[in-house]
């Protein structure tokens, strides 16, 4: 198997050197174990907390052993009841070209008519997130106005259209002037992210004079001061992630506005896709997966080529230059 391993905790943005590449042999498959050739692997922002070597709600990743994320690949050896070679899998055993994990590990694609790394975006963990921010945490209403950082993103794309699939007024805030217009084509109101919270605070003023009842929150930073300043009374804020704050090598202050939570009696609630979204799989698949499958949710997929470039697609995170969901796709 190849694979990618770091040798230390990073501190602020990590340099590409900090992934080696390594290869070794696979012990021989014991009962219950299946053997997968990876096909796509996931790259997510979060994968970044588990670098730090702290735990979190997920364990850090252990120095010089095989990295771990989102993959989707083919069994090619299985001993493991239920599981048969060829079957395809979404599983955990991602940065590395081959994995060999217990089968009871492994999900089977649900059956649902999309090209199959659709299940690592738009119908997998992302999009579920998605959903659960939406739909459990904020309680999202067709009256609600819903402001969506990052969105363009993986999240933050799937956010954007459920919310304007059910009527509300969306406001999607993106990188670059590509993903603006995306946005807009899509019915979503854009704003630019790359500004002071006070620019951007007018920017909302501007797109949403009615205020925002729904801040769905991916970034952290200035965005989170703007629309606290933008929220309506009793607005929810679902803390869906905080991007901009992942490669801080020290905490920097909160937003000064902080008070608004209190004065405009605001709820705001962090989530966890697997905590939130226990039990709520099937509803999710039933709900979403109908609009992909017939076109009416779209998703766009930034795809980089061989298992070389993991660490590439990973640390292009940070810089936006994903275009919806980021992949890697193995040639095999
Ligand atoms: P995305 O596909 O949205 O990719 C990340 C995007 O974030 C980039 O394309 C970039 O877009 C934007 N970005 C990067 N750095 C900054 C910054 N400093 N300030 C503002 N924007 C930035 O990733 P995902 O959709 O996979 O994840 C989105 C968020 O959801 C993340 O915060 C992630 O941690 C969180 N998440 C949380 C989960 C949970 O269970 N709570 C589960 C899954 C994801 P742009 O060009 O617009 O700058």
């Amino acid at each position: 198997s190849r694979y990618f391993t770091i040798g230390e905790h990073p501190e602020g943005l990590p340099e590409r050197s900090l992934f080696n590449f390594e290869t070794r042999e696979l012990p021989e498959l014991k009962d219950g174990e299946v053997r997968i050739r990876n096909q796509w692997l996931s790259v997510d922002p979060y994968m970044r907390g588990r670098m730090s070597g702290v735990k979190t709600y997920v364990e850090p990743f252990r120095l010089n052993e095989p990295m771990e994320g989102g993959a989707l690949g083919e069994i090619i050896e299985s001993r493991h009841q239920q599981l048969k070679k060829g079957d395809r899998v979404i599983h955990m055993g991602g940065w590395r070209d081959v994995a060999q994990l217990d089968g009871d590990q492994v999900q089977p694609l649900p059956d649902i008519d999309v090209p199959p790394q659709a299940f690592l975006g738009v119908l997998g963990m992302p999009g579920m997130t998605a959903w659960v921010g939406l739909t459990l945490v904020a309680e999202l209403k067709s009256s609600d106005t819903v402001l969506i950082s990052a969105a363009s993103g993986a999240v933050g794309s799937l956010a954007a259209q459920l919310a304007a699939q059910k009527g509300c007024t969306v406001i999607g805030s993106a990188g670059s002037q590509e993903k603006r217009e995306w946005l807009e084509a899509h019915g979503i109101r854009a704003i630019d992210h790359h500004q002071s919270a006070d620019d951007i605070k007018s920017a909302l003023k501007d797109v949403a004079p009615q205020g925002i009842d729904v801040y769905y929150e991916n970034v952290g930073g200035p965005m989170l001061e703007a629309a606290l300043d933008a929220m309506n009374d009793f607005g929810r804020i679902a803390v869906c992630g905080m991007i901009a704050r992942y490669n801080e090598s020290a905490p920097s202050a909160g937003p000064s506005n902080i008070a608004a939570v209190l004065t405009k009696r605001l709820r705001m609630q962090g989530f966890i896709v697997h905590e939130w979204g226990k039990g709520h799989e099937q509803r999710f698949y039933e709900q979403v997966g109908p609009l992909v499958a017939d076109g009416i949710i779209e998703y766009r997929e930034t795809v980089e080529e061989g298992l070389e470039k993991t660490p590439d697609a990973f640390l292009a995170l940070f810089e936006g230059s994903n275009d919806g969901k980021m992949l890697v796709r193995l040639n095999g």
